[in-house]
């Protein structure tokens, strides 16, 4: 049994948010634009495919599941970094062919400072690192949060009249950001 939606009392309108949320997904499949591409002495006329999905806007307020996560930009900075570093530390050895002059104090200090780049390069590198590690743990915990999350999602009804949220047993209707808000909370993924 449920029951009539807090905002106008009414039922008609009123569905299962999981019902809402699916039900607002659609997914399409079509010809694209045509295009023309030269072919020897002529061009031949070739259209693409497109597919997708399209979502619409009270399905994506609904949305229960934590943001994804970012692709890996932190991941080609730490590769390019570590190229980086691997050309400073080639330095001192280039210059052992022509080793500065003086003693070998001096000489050992030259050294030390031709290494201060690769050096630095490393210690951005590791902290890189542990950036990294730390986002892929918090999005771990973030999908286990899901079902707890998915616990409560599962019990909103959505009014199209009211464009409101609500818990059978609560009778007070929320925005759909707020409830969205606390099933990131029951999930541990508060945004
Ligand atoms: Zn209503």
């Amino acid at each position: 049994m449920i029951e009539p939606c807090p905002g106008c009392g009414q039922l008609d309108r009123v569905q299962h948010v999981p019902a809402v949320y699916h039900g607002g997904h659609s997914f399409y499949r079509g010809q694209g634009p045509t295009v023309a591409v030269p072919a020897g002495d002529g061009v031949v006329y070739t259209s693409s495919q497109v597919s997708g999905v399209s979502v619409t806007a009270v399905a994506r307020s609904l949305d229960p599941f934590p943001p994804p996560r970012r692709s890996g930009g932190l991941l080609v900075a730490m590769i390019v970094l570590a190229l980086a570093g691997s050309c400073f530390l080639l330095l001192p050895f280039s210059a052992s062919d022509d080793p500065p002059p003086g003693g070998t104090v001096a000489k050992a200090l030259g050294y030390a400072v031709l290494s201060l780049p690769a050096f630095g390069v490393y210690l951005a590198v590791g902290v890189l690192i542990w950036l990294y590690s730390r986002r892929v743990r918090a999005h771990r915990k973030q999908r286990k949060g899901v079902p707890a999350a998915q616990q409560v999602w599962e019990q909103g009804w959505f009014c199209h009249r009211c464009g409101g949220v609500y818990f059978a047993e609560a009778a007070r209707l929320l925005t759909p950001a707020h409830f969205r808000h606390l099933v990131a909370r029951a999930g541990g993924y508060d945004r």
